[in-house]
């Protein structure tokens, strides 16, 4: 391939928009329904453009553009250090100058069908807070998770934790086992159900609550506490003890530095950092495959992210399920992304295969964002 010149960086966030308002989980009373999206847009000096999700400033991209994309990205290890703040940018453009989706260049393979990803729903937030009852709480949850299920999703995150801040401990636990099992017996036995405490419980909380859930069958429980050798040893051992068959997912946000040697140990058995370290993904992935451990990206108010996470399914061989946000975002087009029966169905397009407004992005980069060019 002949050299190929970065002469353009645009940056600018995007408006984002939740399908609802999302409420609280263990720490926040609500996240809100709008986020700002934030995206980056490289040219080459054909012509040729690509974009993703990046947090770069104006500083950084000074020092960057005009770079060459051979320095910049290695076919096995993806985006080198030093152009991580493009790090979704460039994998798009890897994938539109091979002219294939992110998820070939992982695999190596040439699919003959679109990827199909499995998913879960991100969306049963704490948005019962302001109710009283706990049946109404609880019914809330569970028409929603029911709503969920009709655009297509076969599994399900519910938060826990309402007894951390919101709640005393022993009513917002007693509200907590009230949704699941509520959200279980609207769903019925085949529906995939995960909870999430967001740190909110401690150890003690964590096997009270998943005694008093046996008969839901929970699939994982993820981040019942800050992650420590303390805890999770004698939680697994008490899992086991109790031939309660529930995962322990953790990993994402601010993870212990032994994270990944307490999975290795068997503590943790679902790995969950973040989505935009994509290049950090595809070098782990794999390592985490050669010991068994799960694979299952972090990813919140990240329209992209949900995109793009797709794309690990290809290179990872245990890759759990794309965490889905479901989202729009106004000059972003992911609507060849679609959702049936559990799983994304992921197109057979060059990069991440989504489409950027040319007009809305540069407005948005007129009004709040940045150019630099080479030239
Ligand atoms: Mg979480």
């Amino acid at each position: 391939m002949n050299e190929v010149r970065i002469d353009r960086i645009e940056w600018a966030p995007l408006n984002g928009r939740r399908a609802r308002e999302a409420r609280g989980n263990a720490y926040t009373r609500s996240h809100g329904q709008d986020f700002l999206m934030p995206i980056a847009r490289v040219t080459t000096s054909d012509g040729l453009m690509a974009f993703g999700w990046s947090r770069i400033d104006r500083q950084k991209a000074d020092s960057l553009v005009g770079f060459s994309f051979q320095d910049a990205f290695h076919p096995q290890r993806g985006v080198s250090t030093d152009y991580l703040a493009l790090d979704m940018p460039l994998w798009d453009l890897a994938g539109k100058l091979a002219d294939r989706p992110v998820y070939e260049l992982l695999s190596g393979e040439t699919n003959t069908t679109a990827l199909r990803a499995p998913c879960y729903d991100t969306s049963l937030l704490m948005d019962d807070l302001d109710l009283e009852d706990d049946d109404e709480a609880a019914s809330l949850i569970a028409s929603e998770a029911v709503k969920c299920a009709t655009r297509g999703h076969r599994s399900f995150k519910i938060k826990i934790g309402r007894g951390a801040m919101h709640m005393p401990v022993e009513e917002g636990l007693r509200r907590d086992i009230r949704v699941i099992k509520a959200v279980r017996e609207a769903l019925g036995a085949e529906a995939r159900i995960l909870i999430d405490a967001n740190n909110g419980y401690n150890l003690n909380l964590a096997k009270r609550m998943l005694t008093e859930t046996a008969d839901a069958d929970i699939y994982w429980i993820e981040e019942p506490f800050h992650e420590s050798w303390q805890w999770n040893g004698p939680f697994k051992k008490w899992l086991q003890q109790q031939g309660l068959d529930v995962l322990v997912a953790d990993g994402e946000g601010v993870a212990s530095e032994q994270l990944l040697t307490m999975a290795e140990n068997g503590f943790i058995d679902v790995v969950q950092y973040d989505i935009f370290g994509f290049t950090d993904w595809v070098v782990l992935g794999p390592k985490l495959d050669a010991i068994n451990i799960r694979t299952a990206p972090h990813n919140y108010a990240g329209l992209y992210g949900n995109c793009a996470a797709c794309h690990l399914a290809g290179g990872i061989r245990r890759f759990e399920m794309v965490e889905w946000d479901e989202a729009s975002a106004t000059g972003l087009d992911a609507s060849v992304y679609s959702i049936a029966d559990g799983h994304v169905n992921v197109p057979r397009l060059p990069g991440f295969g989504l489409q950027l407004d040319p007009d809305v992005f540069q407005q948005a980069v007129r009004d709040r964002g940045f150019t630099v060019s080479n030239t």
